[in-house]
């Protein structure tokens, strides 16, 4: 019976790469393979992009509110069967998707592969990533390493060179990386270096004025996705 496959690390652990590296094994036996990625990460439109391999290939977008055997029958109907799912960025996935997935996997007997981030900058699990602990198969993780040389366990997110250590207002997702020039920046970190770095106070935002300012043409540039940020 096919499985549900769990890939995840921190940012940098070349997920991205895996999932290609993952295709492309599936397309030398002569298999088709069908690339699926949230529209919510608007960073490399509709592709899956590793930044380890610079190697690019098109996937289909699909949204939140989709149902993942729509997609999938949507696609069989132009008249290919697949052999092998792999999703991109599945942290974004919501819980509904996840057990759809699973379903395909029972169902249709069609191995599906995601690849995605264990928790949020503020260290709490995705939607996503949480349903696929509890429902698959297997589930791998890649290694990352910190400055320090320690294994890279959390997504520290910086804004002004200082770590963010809690949830921005009712943003528990901001899409960003971690070569950003963006004022925001990603950064992987094992937990010790995290709790130790110098942190971005939220409360801090209410006592100055240029930094409230900034945070909010953040939230303005369609970076803070998903659940905006709320007035601060
Ligand atoms: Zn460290």
């Amino acid at each position: 019976m096919a499985k549900l496959y769990f890939t995840h690390g921190p940012m940098g652990s070349s997920k991205s790469a895996m999932a290609l590296m993952t295709q492309y094994n599936y397309e030398q036996q002569g298999y088709n393979v069908l690339l699926l990625k949230l529209n919510i990460d608007t960073r490399d439109g509709a592709f899956i992009k590793s930044r380890a391999l610079t190697t690019e290939k098109p996937c289909i977008l699909f949204s939140a509110d989709d149902n993942l055997k729509e997609v999938l029958l949507r696609e069989e109907i132009k008249g290919k069967k697949y052999d092998a799912i792999i999703v991109d960025e599945a942290q974004f996935l919501t819980k509904s998707h996840v057990e759809e997935l699973k379903d395909i996997t029972i169902y249709k007997d069609i191995n599906v592969f995601c690849y995605g981030l264990k928790t949020n900058y503020a260290t709490q699990l995705f939607e996503g990533s949480k349903r696929l602990c509890e429902l698959a198969d297997s589930e791998r993780e890649l290694k990352s390493i910190c400055k320090c040389k320690n294994k890279a366990t959390i997504n520290a997110l910086k804004i002004n060179g200082k770590v963010v250590k809690e949830v921005l207002g009712n943003c528990d997702i901001l899409i960003g990386d971690t070569n950003s020039k963006d004022i925001y920046t990603y950064e992987p970190m094992c937990y010790k270096c995290w709790e130790e770095a110098e942190s971005f106070k939220v409360e801090d935002l209410f006592n100055n004025n240029s930094q409230k300012i900034e945070v909010e043409n953040i939230a303005q540039n369609e970076s803070f996705v998903h659940k905006k940020v709320e007035k601060i």
